[in-house]
C-alpha cells in the first residue's frame, strides 16, 4: 500500500493505460475467437438479403477513412456501376474492413495508396483491395489465411493484431460459396481478391 502511494502520478497513469490497452486487446481477441468458431462450425447463420455492392464498399471505406487519413494514406474507389445481389452485408463489411485495415497497417505513412475495385466475371463478382505497402513475403503466402498466423517480423511490420482477420474473412467468403486469395508475384504491395457468386 505504502509502495503504491509513493508511485508518481504519471507512472500510475501509464500503468493504468497499459492495463486498459491490454484488456481491450484481450477482449478483441476473445471476440475474434468466438466469431471464428461460430462461423467455422456453421452456428453463425448468414443474413442473406439483396444488397448493393457499390454501397457496401463505400460504407467500408467511410468507416475506416479517418484511420487512413491520419496516416496520410489515400483510398481510391472509382467504381460507378451499381450492382445488386444477395449477401450478408454486415459480414462482407467485416471482410472489407479487415482487408482495408491490413492494407493501412502494412503501408507506409504519407505515400500509401489503397484502391478498391470490383468487376463482374461470369457468374461472380470479384472485389480487389490493392495497396502499395510492404507486400507479402513469399514464405508467408501459404499460411496467411490460417488462424493465428502472423508474419514472423511482426515488430517491424505491424504493431498489433490477432492473426485471425484473414481466417475469419475466409470463413465468411466460403460460407457465401465464394473464394478469397492473395495475388502472388506483385512487384509492389499486396493485392487481395475475393469472389462471390450471384444468380
Ligand atoms: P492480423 O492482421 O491480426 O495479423 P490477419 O489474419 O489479418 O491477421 O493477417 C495475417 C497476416 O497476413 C499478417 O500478419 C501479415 O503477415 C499478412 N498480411 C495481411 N494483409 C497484408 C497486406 N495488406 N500486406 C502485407 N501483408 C499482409
Amino acid at each position: 500500500m505504502e509502495e503504491e502511494e509513493k508511485m508518481p502520478q504519471d507512472l500510475k497513469e501509464k500503468f493504468l493505460n497499459n492495463i486498459l490497452n491490454d484488456s481491450d486487446r484481450l477482449s478483441r481477441l476473445i471476440n475474434n475467437i468466438l466469431d471464428f468458431e461460430k462461423l467455422s462450425t456453421g452456428r453463425q447463420q448468414l443474413d442473406i438479403r439483396r444488397n448493393n455492392i457499390k454501397k457496401t464498399i463505400s460504407k467500408a471505406i467511410s468507416s475506416i477513412q479517418h484511420i487512413a487519413s491520419n496516416k496520410g494514406i489515400k483510398i481510391i474507389n472509382e467504381d460507378d456501376v451499381d450492382f445488386e445481389f444477395d449477401y450478408d452485408e454486415d459480414r462482407i463489411l467485416q471482410v472489407l474492413t479487415n482487408l482495408l485495415s491490413n492494407a493501412i497497417k502494412f503501408t507506409e505513412s504519407n505515400n500509401g495508396i489503397i484502391s478498391v475495385d470490383y468487376i463482374l466475371k461470369e457468374k461472380n463478382i470479384e472485389v480487389y483491395v490493392r495497396d502499395n505497402g510492404n507486400g507479402i513475403p513469399d514464405e508467408d503466402f501459404k499460411y496467411i489465411f490460417d488462424k493465428f498466423y502472423q508474419t514472423s517480423d511482426q515488430n517491424t511490420r505491424k504493431p498489433q493484431g490477432s492473426g485471425l482477420g484473414l481466417a475469419i474473412s475466409k470463413q465468411i467468403i466460403e460460407n457465401h460459396n465464394g473464394k478469397i486469395w492473395a495475388e502472388k508475384g506483385k512487384k509492389v504491395g499486396a493485392t487481395f481478391g475475393f469472389k462471390l457468386p450471384f444468380n
